[in-house]
């Protein structure tokens, strides 16, 4: 599921790379990409639209990260989009304050209910729940029969009409239930109840009456992800006639287009809370619209540099560092400084090797000494604050007992001081050619 609609995301926002400025047509230019990607993944119009309008109102906007560059950014803003269309925030259960907390699941037939009840019952009870199953689908010949036979999977008793009492009274068993749950201590009561190939009118009201009878603190509409188009119209449909609280969706592993699933919290209003992707009981997760949002990008290493790299950033260092740079004023100081900004993001090695495309460097890193780089942080800090400020007072003597105190030669020393001086002079002339650079603007 989801990966044309991640394949092509990805490529289009892989094209903005090196980009080092991004300008007012490239943006819409994405952004077409983007939409053309979004509709032929099936996402519901008015929901392309809004996801359109805020990735560009956003990317054209104030919003300047100095910690990422253009096309990063980009890729943020087009993530955080994606969770937000997800849902935001990850939705937990609601449980009553006293039990036995009610769960009606409702859906078409053939959308994985029964197969949920018996999920989500596993699931609870590994929680140290003891929920009861209510068979409440008496119009499907074998129904109430395969409710029992996921109970029996799952490990949890089933609540049905005794047979041989005729088709029996879905509303009525679904009110004896609750009882039962009480006198038999279940704190969980998960409603199963019937669907119909397509919505009618008798079944919603089947299930409104159900509703009213059982009072449920959760009522979950079970989505089949595969159904395409569909998925919205069935979505409002149950939203208008029984109503839910959160939204199931089952066979994500499907390779559907899926985005009529990506619709359904945008389009009525209510949150994802669990996601089903197989037929094994385990196969089933509480839905996470953040990690879904990471999937479908495609990009989890690119977008785990882009928080590195924000967590690691210090905007008033770097302006500092840059307004410096521009006068040629940099100093030892300003080096360590900026050295350990960029460790802070964790091993080089590993911070390159999550670089798109740095596929070819992977030689190269595999040789790299990250202990050089301790080598010169150890250096600098053997220096006094004057010396680091300015190493042409650091005469022979001095250089002697740093090397001493940090473990390296007189000659790493001088290395180190005179690579620092040929930088510090290129950037002078650098600043004397261009008028100064950095002192805020575009990060990079
Ligand atoms: P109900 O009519 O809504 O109760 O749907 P069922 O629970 O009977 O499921 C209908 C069919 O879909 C069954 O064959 C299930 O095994 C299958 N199914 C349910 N959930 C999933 C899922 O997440 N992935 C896949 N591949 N199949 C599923």
């Amino acid at each position: 599921m989801f990966d044309t609609l991640s394949d092509r995301l990805t490529s289009v926002l892989t094209n903005l790379r090196g980009k080092g400025r991004l300008s007012e047509a490239d943006i819409d230019a994405t952004a077409r990409e983007i939409r053309i990607a979004l509709l032929e993944a099936d996402v519901a119009l008015p929901v392309v639209r809004g996801f359109i309008k805020g990735v560009k109102e956003r990317a054209k906007g104030s919003e300047v990260s100095q910690a990422l560059n253009p096309a990063q950014q980009v890729v943020k803003i087009v993530n955080e989009e994606l969770v937000t269309i997800l849902g935001g925030e990850t939705r937990r259960l609601e449980l009553a304050k006293t039990p036995p907390t009610v769960i009606m699941l409702a859906g078409l037939q053939g959308a994985g209910k029964t197969t949920l009840a018996g999920k989500l019952a596993k699931w609870l009870s590994g929680q140290g729940h003891t929920p009861m199953l209510v068979a409440c689908d008496l119009q499907r010949p074998n129904a109430v029969n395969q409710l029992q036979v996921v109970g029996e999977r799952a490990g949890v008793p089933v609540f049905a009409p005794e047979p041989g009492n005729g088709v029996g009274d879905p509303v009525q068993v679904s009110r004896d239930s609750i009882e039962e749950a009480k006198r038999a201590q279940h704190d969980i009561v998960i409603v199963d109840t019937a669907g119909r190939l397509g919505v009618d009118e008798e079944m919603m009201k089947q299930a409104a009456d159900i509703r009213d009878a059982v009072k449920p603190d959760e009522i979950l509409f079970v989505l089949d992800a595969m159904i395409g188009q569909d998925a919205v119209t069935t979505a409002e449909a149950f939203r208008d006639g029984v109503g839910f609280s959160g939204v199931v969706l089952t066979k994500l592993d499907g390779d559907a287009r899926g985005g009529a699933a990506l619709s359904v919290r945008e389009v009525t209003g209510q949150p994802i809370m669990f996601a089903s992707s197989g037929e094994k009981l385990e196969d089933f997760d509480v839905f996470h619209p953040d990690r879904m949002g990471n999937r479908i990008l495609g990009m989890g290493d690119m977008l785990t540099l882009i928080e590195q790299a924000e967590q690691a950033f210090d905007q008033e260092q770097a302006e500092k560092a840059a307004e410096k740079l521009g006068t040629g004023q940099l100093t030892l100081e300003d080096f360590l400084e900026q050295m350990q900004a960029v460790r802070r993001m964790g091993p080089l090695q590993n911070l390159l090797g999550m670089l798109p495309g740095a596929g070819q460097m992977k030689d190269q890193l595999a040789n790299f000494d990250e202990k050089q780089l301790d080598r010169i942080q150890a250096i600098i800090r053997g220096m006094t604050p004057a010396e680091r400020a300015d190493p042409k007072i650091i005469n022979a003597s001095r250089r002697q007992r740093i090397a001493r105190g940090s473990g390296v030669t007189v000659g790493d020393i001088n290395d180190l001081v005179n690579r620092f001086f040929e930088a510090r002079k290129m950037m002078q002339r650098m600043a004397g050619q261009f008028g100064g650079f950095g002192g805020g603007g575009g990060g990079s």
